[in-house]
């Protein structure tokens, strides 16, 4: 199974992610994820990558696709993937779209959360992180996953705030990136259900990522 998971920063893409990670037991590649792992390891690729990540900017395409395209060629990734955070702009969609056809690799589903900006933001800033696990959801502002006496509700680590989560202007160049129609990750997604609908093997599926994590999750579950 190879899938695609658009949602704006704040929609619960993570979460839902994980659900589906689950479900078909694929690796869960974030390519947010694989920058933070290499700037904490203090790497050359997280080196280029860190100045653009705390500005909320995208890496430059010459870092990240290839990136991407590598782990995909990794052999956990055989049997398929869940990718998560990439593509992030038409220029990436394009290169992932002829990457795969070479390849001969078929995308199997693409989903795609929608939700408005606002409440995306709310939902950010109140968004930590557990220590032990990234799939971990807590949010100090949704009643569903509130952590528990302040530490993780799933298994009790610790938690921690992203840099780029508290800062508003980081926060809100992320959201023009995502909701650019045009150039950004929303002309991503609409790239891929473009050819959804040139190709019924690809099943292209909306969620309103308004209600609670449950309701998306069954929301999800009924539409797979
Ligand atoms: P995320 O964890 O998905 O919010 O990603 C954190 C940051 O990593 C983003 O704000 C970007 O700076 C960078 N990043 C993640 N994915 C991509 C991508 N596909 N292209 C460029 N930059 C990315």
């Amino acid at each position: 199974m190879k899938i695609l998971f658009f949602g704006p920063n704040g929609s619960g893409k993570g979460t839902q992610g994980a659900i589906l990670k689950d479900k078909y037991h694929l690796p869960h590649i974030e390519s947010g994820a694989i920058f933070r792992e290499n700037i904490k390891g203090g790497t050359e690729l997280g080196a280029k990558a860190k100045a653009y990540i705390d500005r909320g900017d995208l890496v430059p395409d010459e870092v990240t696709i290839p990136m991407i395209l590598n782990r995909l060629k990794q052999d956990d990734c055989k049997k398929g993937w869940l990718l998560d955070g990439f593509p992030r702009n038409k220029n990436q969609a394009i290169k992932l779209d002829e990457a795969l056809k070479k390849a001969g690799i078929a995308l199997d589903i693409v989903v795609e959360i929608v939700l408005d900006r606002q409440i995306a933001k709310n939902r950010i800033m109140g968004r930590r992180l557990c220590v032990n696990d990234n799939n971990h959801p807590n949010n100090i502002y949704i009643d569903a996953i509130k952590p528990k006496d302040g530490k993780c509700r799933v298994c009790g680590g610790e938690l921690k705030t992203r840099s780029d989560d508290q800062d508003e202007d980081a926060i809100n160049k992320r959201h023009d990136i995502y909701y650019d129609k045009k150039t950004g990750t929303l002309a991503s997604a609409y790239y891929f259900k473009d050819l959804s609908a040139k190709n019924k093997l690809i099943k292209y599926i909306t969620l309103d990522g308004g209600p609670g994590v449950k309701e998306v999750t069954a929301d999800l579950v009924s539409k797979l």
